[in-house]
């Protein structure tokens, strides 16, 4: 019935597949008919695929299912790749990348040795950190001051732009940044309001999302109900923004 016999001394089975002009392995693992009828593919966290198979499958059968699959495989193989580069310790060396906004901007490092003060400046698509003797310790020092400096800005003026449409405040309350390792934001019951500085990282409308959430909190100082009809009231879509936000906590957060 079937032309591969006996699995049991053969593994772990690894085969090779290609896609365009790339190819990746997979591991493939048979199983047992009545726990699984059809070929499933998985992408591991830690970027290993694996095929199971019934163990009456045919192995062009399978290399086929794998082949259909490719797509979509290589894309999560990419993803991983993708994050493991983001939470890896950086160096502070050109080439590496900042995020700002929800945008990814390379970092390039130019050593001027008439220039005394570091300078961070957004030029297209780089975040070039010039100055003197740079060492990765001072650029970090640069980059987390550009950081403070932007998310004093943007953060200002979403809040002066958002204060226009909320009808319980005509100005903007008073409110400060730190980096903080567990929270977006925070709102005292004085209503002081404490914003967390790695949010400059996220896109403008997770920003948004936080000012919110912190300026509804100026109404109603809990997570009640109404408190939760003003947030559906101002951003409705609010639940998406925050899984974002969320979905991408770590890299925002471990990214000094
Ligand atoms: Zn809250």
């Amino acid at each position: 019935m079937t032309s591969v016999e006996s699995h049991q001394d053969e593994q772990p089975l690894e085969y090779v597949a290609r896609y365009g002009d790339r190819e990746f392995r997979y591991h493939l693992c048979y199983v047992p008919e009545h726990k699984k009828a059809t070929i499933r593919v998985h992408v591991h966290p830690n970027g290993m695929v694996q095929v199971d198979a019934p163990e009456s499958a045919q192995l062009p059968a399978i290399k086929s299912a794998v082949q259909r699959r490719a797509r979509w495989i290589l894309k999560h193989l990419d993803d991983i790749a993708e994050r493991n580069r983001d939470v890896r310790p950086r160096q502070w060396v050109s080439g590496e990348s900042v995020l700002y906004l929800g945008r990814r901007y390379v970092l390039k490092v130019i050593q001027a040795s008439d220039q005394r003060k570091v300078t961070c400046k957004l030029i297209g698509g780089q975040l070039r950190v010039q100055g003197k003797d740079l060492t990765p310790d001072r650029i970090q020092k640069a980059v987390r001051q550009w950081y403070r400096d932007r998310a004093l800005d943007v953060f200002q003026r979403r809040l002066d732009l958002m204060v226009e449409s909320l009808p319980w405040t005509t100005t903007a309350p008073a409110w400060r940044i730190m980096e903080m390792q567990t929270q977006w934001g925070s709102c005292s019951p004085e209503g002081a309001i404490l914003l967390n500085t790695h949010l400059i990282k996220a896109p403008t409308g997770a920003i948004d999302y936080v000012l919110l959430h912190e300026m509804c909190h100026l109404v109603e100082h809990n997570h009640s109900p109404r408190f939760y009809g003003l947030l559906n009231r101002f951003m409705p879509e609010w639940q998406s923004v925050k899984e974002g936000l969320d979905g991408r906590a770590c890299l925002y957060l471990n990214q000094k």
